[in-house]
């Protein structure tokens, strides 16, 4: 048996059509959707995140606002410049993009957004809002990969979903989507002690963990739908997933690949939080 392959980029823009529609419509009521991205410092990984975010604004008619900081910005005048952000009737969405320089500390920045333009979700109220079943703006990475199960028509609600990883911007709001749609859910982390065991039993399995290829075949309930988050660079320099894709793929009934699966459908996400903010500044 060999898995159908979820293709994120296919899907992600399938979904940045249909956010261009959205967007469209707000710019003919004189409200185009803004974005504001800042980055601080010149992390090249993170410049290249930012671009590709920028990139699909643009394609979805989501205008931006670039603000780029030097690595000697103090938190106060990164403080200042959410403050000015949150105020700003043209923006609305702020990405504040990870990570950031040392001194800064990211919690205080991030819970510093304002709740309505909180389009990454990572805000304690945002995620207090989805553990509570009424989410703000959900995060962008777990709700694309549960958009990409729901559009493959994996079945979710009875299912037993286990999700590898907890970090509070992945693992445990995918977690909390899972429940939310009625999934039996697992959540396994690094101190798990039998993985594999936990895994076969997965009807649904989210791999979000930051390993290259840990993910084998042998872990796989056949027939499985298989969603990896992971974005590594293997031995040989390539990027790869959490999972060994060419072996699970002959063992799982859906699968996404990587590159070209989770990422691309997080951006979108990213895109379709900022119009949903938008529209919402209209009632
Ligand atoms: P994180 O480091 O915060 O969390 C990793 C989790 O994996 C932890 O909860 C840890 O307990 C678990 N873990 C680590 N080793 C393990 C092991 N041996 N067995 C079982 N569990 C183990 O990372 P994160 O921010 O949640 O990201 C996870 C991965 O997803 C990374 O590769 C990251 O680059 C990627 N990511 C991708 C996107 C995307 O858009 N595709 C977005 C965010 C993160």
């Amino acid at each position: 048996m060999s898995a159908i392959i979820i293709d994120g980029v296919a899907m992600a823009k399938q979904v940045l059509a249909e956010q261009k529609a959205r967007a469209d419509k707000l710019a003919q009521q004189a409200r185009p959707p803004g974005l504001a991205v800042v980055l601080v410092g010149d992390d090249q990984a993170s410049a290249v995140y930012v671009r590709s975010k920028e990139r699909a604004c643009r394609d979805a008619g989501v205008r931006t606002f670039d603000t780029r900081l030097p690595a000697t910005t103090t938190e106060a005048e990164l403080l200042q410049k959410v403050d000015a952000l949150n105020r700003d009737p043209q923006v609305h969405g702020i990405l504040v993009q990870l990570p950031l320089p040392a001194h800064i500390n990211a919690v205080t920045v991030l819970q510093r957004i304002a709740l309505a333009k909180d389009v990454d979700g990572f805000t304690w109220r945002s995620l207090g809002a989805l553990l509570d079943g009424h989410p703000n703006l959900a995060p962008c990475t777990p709700s694309g990969s549960m958009l990409m199960l729901e559009r493959s028509g994996v079945p979710i609600a009875g299912r037993h979903a286990v999700v590898i990883g907890r970090s509070s911007i992945v693992g445990k709001p995918a977690a909390l989507m899972l429940l939310e749609r009625n999934a039996t859910v697992t959540i396994c982390h690094s101190r798990t002690t039998d993985l594999a065991a936990m895994t076969r039993q997965a009807d649904i399995l989210i791999c979000a963990i930051g390993r290259s290829r840990m993910v084998t075949a042998d872990m796989i309930k056949p027939g499985a739908a298989v969603v990896d988050v992971g974005i590594n660079r293997s031995a040989d320099g390539k990027l790869c997933g959490d999972v060994d894709f060419d072996a699970v793929r002959e063992r799982a009934g859906w699968i996404t690949p990587v590159p070209g699966g989770v990422g691309p459908m997080t951006v979108a996400m990213v895109i379709a939080n900022v119009i949903t903010a938008a529209e919402r500044t209209i009632g």
